[in-house]
C-alpha cells in the first residue's frame, strides 16, 4: 500500500517495504494501441525497475503519450497486459500518480490552486468529499515542496505555463504514490521550474518510488535519468541509460530526423 499523503508532507515520504521478488514498476506486455488503420504503438514490451527514473525517449509521434495514456486505460489497447509492483493493473491503480501532458488540460473553468491539488486527496477525502483541515494542510505541504504555497488562492488559469506544471506535480505528490507517471513535464517551462521539478522528482526517488517521464530533451537524458525506453511506435530499447542511450540506439529511433551532427553533441555515455 502507499503511504498517505499526510505521512508524505510530514516527512518527504518514507520508503516503502522492499517488493517481493523485485517486482518492475511498471511492467508492458505486447502492448498495441491503434487509433486507425496504423497502429500508434505497436506488440512494445518494458520493463520499468522500481526506484529507477525512468524516461520514455521518441520523436513526435512516437505513441510516447499513448504508451502512457493506454498503460493507464485512458485509451484503450488493442492488446496487451498492464502489471503494476507485480500486481495487475485494477489492482495497483491507487499507486500510480499521473501528470498529463500540459498542453492536454484546458482550464476555462475557474478552479483555485488548492482545488487542483485536493482532487490528488479524493481517496483520503471520503465518500462526501469533506475537506478537512488537515486535507488541506497536506495540499498546502505539497505545493510548498513545488516552491507554488503562495499562490493556493489563485485561479490556476492565471498562472503561467511552469507554474501550472509545478501544480499537477503538487496534486500528483498529495495522492501519495508509488509510482509517477508524467508526460513532458519540462516542456515549454523557465529555468527556475525544471530545477525545481527536477529536485522533487529526485527526492521522490531517494524516497523509493518510481518515477517514469516522457522526455523530449536529449541533452538532459543522462543527467536526469538512470533507465530509459527509446520507441518510434515500436520499441527500439530499453535498459540502463549508461548503456541504452547510445549513438546507434538514437539513430534507430530518430532516424534521419536527428542529424549526426546533432548526436555528437550529445552527452552520450563513453
Ligand atoms: P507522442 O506523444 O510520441 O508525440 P502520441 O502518442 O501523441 O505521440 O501520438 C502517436 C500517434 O497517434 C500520432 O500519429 C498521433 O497523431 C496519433 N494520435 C494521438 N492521439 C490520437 C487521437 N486521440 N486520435 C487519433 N490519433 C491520435
Ligand atoms: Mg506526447
Amino acid at each position: 500500500m502507499g503511504h498517505t499523503v499526510l505521512e508524505l508532507a510530514a516527512d518527504g515520504g518514507k520508503a516503502p517495504a522492499a517488493e517481493a521478488g523485485g517486482a518492475a514498476a511498471l511492467q508492458l506486455a505486447e502492448m498495441t494501441v491503434s487509433y486507425g488503420e496504423k497502429p500508434a504503438v505497436f506488440s512494445v514490451d518494458a520493463r520499468i525497475p522500481a526506484r529507477s527514473m525512468a524516461a520514455i525517449i521518441g520523436p513526435n509521434g512516437a505513441g510516447k503519450s499513448t504508451l502512457l495514456k493506454a498503460a493507464l486505460g485512458i485509451v484503450p489497447r488493442l492488446s496487451g497486459k498492464v502489471t503494476v509492483f507485480g500486481e495487475p493493473f485494477r489492482q495497483a491503480r491507487h499507486r500510480i500518480a499521473y501528470v498529463p501532458q500540459r498542453a492536454s488540460v484546458d482550464w476555462d473553468f475557474p478552479t483555485r490552486v488548492i482545488d487542483v491539488v485536493l482532487m490528488g486527496l479524493y481517496r483520503e477525502l471520503g465518500l462526501l468529499r469533506l475537506v478537512r483541515r488537515r486535507h488541506r494542510e497536506a495540499a498546502l505541504a505539497c505545493l510548498d515542496r513545488v516552491g507554488m504555497a503562495d499562490f493556493a488562492e489563485r485561479q490556476i488559469g492565471q498562472l503561467s505555463g511552469g507554474q501550472q506544471q509545478r501544480v499537477f506535480l503538487a496534486r500528483a505528490l498529495a495522492q501519495g504514490a508509488d509510482l509517477y507517471l508524467l508526460d513532458e513535464p519540462f516542456a515549454g517551462v523557465d529555468a527556475a521550474t525544471e530545477k525545481a521539478i527536477i529536485a522533487v522528482l529526485k527526492s521522490l526517488k531517494e524516497a523509493q518510488k518510481t518515477v517514469l517521464c516522457v522526455h523530449h530533451d536529449l541533452a538532459t537524458v543522462i543527467d536526469y535519468f538512470d533507465h530509459v525506453l527509446l520507441v518510434n511506435v515500436r520499441k527500439i530499447a530499453e535498459g540502463p541509460a549508461a548503456t541504452t542511450f547510445t549513438a546507434d540506439n538514437l539513430q534507430a529511433t530518430y532516424g534521419g530526423r536527428l542529424a549526426s551532427a546533432h548526436i555528437d553533441q550529445l552527452k552520450l555515455p563513453a
